[in-house]
């Protein structure tokens, strides 16, 4: 195995009871948030051609997604959207639906991350009785990452912490991706392939996009230059501090 195999986890590699498990390592993830499939390619090709290891959060089945499956540096959790039920939307299905879509579309994932961050203890009991173990919700960004560990909740599940997100960071409101990487503790990181693609560097393109992810001409033209700041230099910034701390 490289020595950049060794720098990148998988969630589902963290021990609570063993921190040489997640200490020296850095564990990338990826909302899919429904990125059409030329992003997810796209993201794919970088991720293998920087020979990285990454945990994919599902929202949907596509051909693109049935690529990552057999991709073995990466595993596949889900990304359950429950935001409709709680905003009382017309059809919204209901958390038992959901849940059985998640798991319809990852039959033996444990990793789980909701959509917008919704978690409620009765929705991590019913998440764990369907077996996804493995909690990706809670968010500690200014939380030192020696600090954070992964811990049981109550209704089962382990919470497993991460530290930094990019449609958070293009605010302003992260920490830089250096210094999420530079230490040495519990380092889960959150990205969406879309922002990664766009590279984005406020929120303001992809809010004019989000609705309209079908017409591929409309986002190429609002893909922000690989050459300036965005959220894809963060991922190459983050990827070089990895390498020499
Ligand atoms: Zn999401």
């Amino acid at each position: 195995m490289g020595e950049k195999f060794e720098r990148f986890g998988l969630v589902s590699e963290i021990d609570a009871s063993d921190t040489a498990s997640f200490r020296e390592k850095i564990f990338l993830t990826f909302d899919v948030d429904w990125a059409p499939d030329f992003v997810i390619r796209d993201i794919d090709r970088l991720l293998r051609s920087l020979e990285l290891r990454a945990t994919w959060f599902i929202t949907h089945e596509s051909d693109a997604i049935n690529e990552l499956r057999r991709y073995p540096n990466y595993e596949i959790g889900v990304h359950p959207d429950f935001s409709p039920l709680l905003m009382g939307k017309a059809g919204a299905l209901s958390v038992q639906q959901v849940i059985a879509y998640a798991r319809s579309i990852a039959p033996s994932s444990t990793a789980f991350r909701c959509h917008s961050l919704v978690q409620s203890t009765p929705l991590l009991y019913e998440m764990f009785e369907a077996g996804f173990t493995l909690d990706c919700n809670p968010f500690l960004p200014f939380t030192p990452v020696e600090a954070l560990f992964p811990w049981r909740h109550g209704s089962g599940p382990m919470r497993i912490p991460y530290c930094w997100e990019d449609d958070t960071w293009v605010i302003g409101e992260c920490r830089s991706p250096q210094e999420v990487v530079s230490a040495h503790g519990l380092a889960v990181v959150d990205f969406h392939p879309i922002h990664v693609w766009l590279n984005s560097e406020s929120l303001e393109v992809y809010e004019g996009i989000k609705h309209d992810f079908g017409n591929e001409d409309l986002l190429r033209s609002k893909r922000n230059d690989e050459s300036q700041p965005g959220v894809l230099s963060a991922l190459h910034s983050m990827v070089d501090a990895v390498m020499v701390r």
